[in-house]
Parts: structure tokens; sequence; C-alpha cells
């Protein structure tokens, strides 16, 4: 297949033909899992804390350090959790903050070798980017650092979460306290070449043009490139309710399932050096998460144990193993459940 440009790929979402731009997305899909298996991964987030100095504006869950609801989960209550976790079977935590303004590197690395020690059979999928960042910042140490250190108590694993949109206009206008485009890349550059791998994501629907989202996968494609790093892409579209962003924009629209699924397809042919495509069906809901399966997607993500980040902005949808299985027969797929690294465990 010949690499997508820029150009084709803005084509491809202005005026492409609907059903003919999800076959080529699921022909695509077919090359790389000629197998027919849809995977998922019984996981469960964590949010260890929802102190957070950055306010974003289109986040509905943090809360600054006074807050009567603000909290730090102690190592006791996330042990309670991960035990819950284990006992249906999960494998991974997806464990994030908050950017706590006074939790230094000594503190990340307490708790991820506790949990490490306490459940080795869980892999810790956390700490996202800005709070790497946040982290060698308050520490005063580099985040190449931040990363060498977590990894030699157990991190292997981190999130893609704060791309939003890789553009920097996009970020000061919805963001602007957020890092940088930039260093969004280069933290995750730094962590592929320490030996962590990591997810790429992708939140949509605020501000952005076509051609920022292109620019978005072009940065991601680069560095996939560079290093192989990557080991699958996540988008999902803004979540409103409850934000300030839609305080200060209120005629921003929902995106609709249609446009979801058209940028879902044109990013698995333009985003050809991606393996894995997870269909978000916490923010699109179990029938458009499956219709992905259709539209190139190849993952179904997490049974969500529990999900704090987008209920909190007004989107509450749940699935468990069992529901997660028949969805993706219902379709004619083979489901597997997996590992972090996408390693099959069982079938069903
Ligand atoms: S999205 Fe993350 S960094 Fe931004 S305010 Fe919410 S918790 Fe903080």
């Amino acid at each position: 297949m010949t690499r997508l440009t820029n150009k084709e790929a803005l084509d491809l979402i202005q005026n492409a033909d609907f059903n003919e731009l999800g076959q080529k997305a699921f022909e695509r899909k077919r090359e790389l899992h000629p197998e027919k298996i849809t995977t998922f991964v019984v996981d469960r987030n964590i949010n260890y804390t929802n102190v957070c100095w950055v306010d974003c504006k289109f986040c509905a869950f943090y809360r600054h350090a006074k807050a009567d609801d603000a909290y730090i989960l102690s190592f006791e209550e996330i042990g309670k959790k991960i035990e819950e976790l284990i006992a249906i079977g999960g494998t991974q935590i997806l464990f994030q903050g908050g950017v706590h303004p006074k939790l230094k590197i000594e503190w990340y690395e307490d708790l991820v070798e506790w949990i490490s020690k306490h459940y080795p059979t869980i892999t810790i999928h956390g700490f996202s980017a800005i709070e790497i960042d946040y982290i060698a910042k308050i520490s005063k140490i580099t985040y190449k650092e931040v990363l060498e250190r977590l990894k030699a108590k157990g991190l292997f694993s981190i999130p893609g979460a704060g791309a939003e949109i890789l553009s920097d206009r996009v970020r000061d206008i919805i963001a602007p306290k957020k890092l940088d485009a930039k260093t969004w890349i280069d933290i995750h550059r730094t962590a592929h070449k320490v030996g962590i791998k990591s997810t790429a994501t992708m939140m949509f629907g605020t501000v952005e043009t076509d051609e920022e989202i292109i620019e978005h996968w072009e940065m991601i494609r680069n560095l996939q490139d560079e290093t192989g790093g990557f080991r699958a892409y996540i988008m999902w579209s803004f979540q409103s309710d409850h934000t300030k962003l839609k305080e200060e924009f209120p005629d921003m629209k929902k995106q609709s399932p249609h446009r979801y699924l058209k940028l879902l397809a044109v990013s698995r042919l333009y985003l050809d050096n991606f393996k894995n495509i997870q269909s978000s069906w916490v923010t699109q809901g179990s029938y458009i998460g499956q219709l992905a399966l259709k539209f190139g997607a190849n993952d179904l993500g997490s049974t969500m144990m529990e999900e704090n980040v987008v209920a909190a902005a007004g989107t509450a949808n749940q699935m468990n193993q069992e529901e997660m299985i028949k969805l993706i027969s219902d379709i004619g797929e083979y489901p597997a459940k997996r590992d972090t690294a996408y390693n099959i465990k069982e079938r069903f």
C-alpha cells in the first residue's frame, strides 16, 4: 500500500464516500489482522488523585487541592481496587491522576514499587506525558530520569492521554497550561528509547480544523517510523458536560457517530505503521463501538471496570466481558482477551 499524503488524507475526510471509505479501512484492517480476531483487555481505571493544577477547559474530572471532594488514594485503597480487578481476571490498570502540584518522584517510585511487589500479575499502564513532565519539574530532574527511575520500579507502559490535538494553536485554546505538542512527542520518544512502550491518542471535536487533525496524525506517524514504540492508536470525541470549554463555546456541537467513524477510517489508512487501533465504545456507546470494527478498529479496548473521567463529563457507558464477547461474535469475528502488549491470553 502506498503511504497516504496529507493532501490525500484531507481529501478523504472531506470528500470520500462514507461506505467506500469504511470498506477501504476494513480491507486494510484485514491485511493486518487476517485471522479475524478482535481483542479486548480486562482492566480498571484507577485515578490515584483528582487533584490537578492544569485546569484543562475540556475536563470535568479534576479538583483543586482545597476542594471538599479532592482526594489522593492511599496505597491500601489502590490495593483494594486491584484485588477486585484480579478477582474478575483483570491484568492491567490504567493508572492516572490529576497532576498533583506537590507529589515528587520519590512518592511515585514508592507507589510503583509497592504495586509491582504486591501484584506481580498486574501491568501498570500509567502516568501520561503531562504527569511525567511535571514530576520532572517539581523533582528538578529530567523527564528521562523520571522514566528511567519509574521503569526501575516496574513501569513499562504509558498511556497516550494528554495528546488531545497535537497542534499548539488548539492547545493554547483548550488547555493553555498543558505541555506543548513537541514536548508530548519528545516524552513519548524518550519513553520508547528507554524501553517503555506507549499508546497514541487523539481527542477531537473542540476547535480543531481537519488540517490540524492530519498534523496530529503526521506527528505520531513520524515518531512511530522513528521508534516503533506505540502499541496502538485510540481516538475519542470531546465529551462536553460540566466543562469550562462548553461554557466558553456554548454552540460547540457534539460530534456525530458519522464523523467519528469517518475519522477512524481515515486514521486506519493514514497511520499505516500502527497495527492496533482501538474502538472507543466508552464515548461512542456499544453500537457505534461495534460498528467501528467495520471501519478499521481491531480492538475493543477495555472492559473499564471503573471509569471516572468521561463519566464526569456526562457520558457513562458500561460493558462486561460477556457483552464484549457478544458484540465481537455478532459481527463474525473471534473474541480474544489480550494483555497490555497485545499478546493473546484467551480465546472464546
Ligand atoms: S485533563 Fe488531566 S491534566 Fe487536564 S485538568 Fe483534567 S486531570 Fe488535569
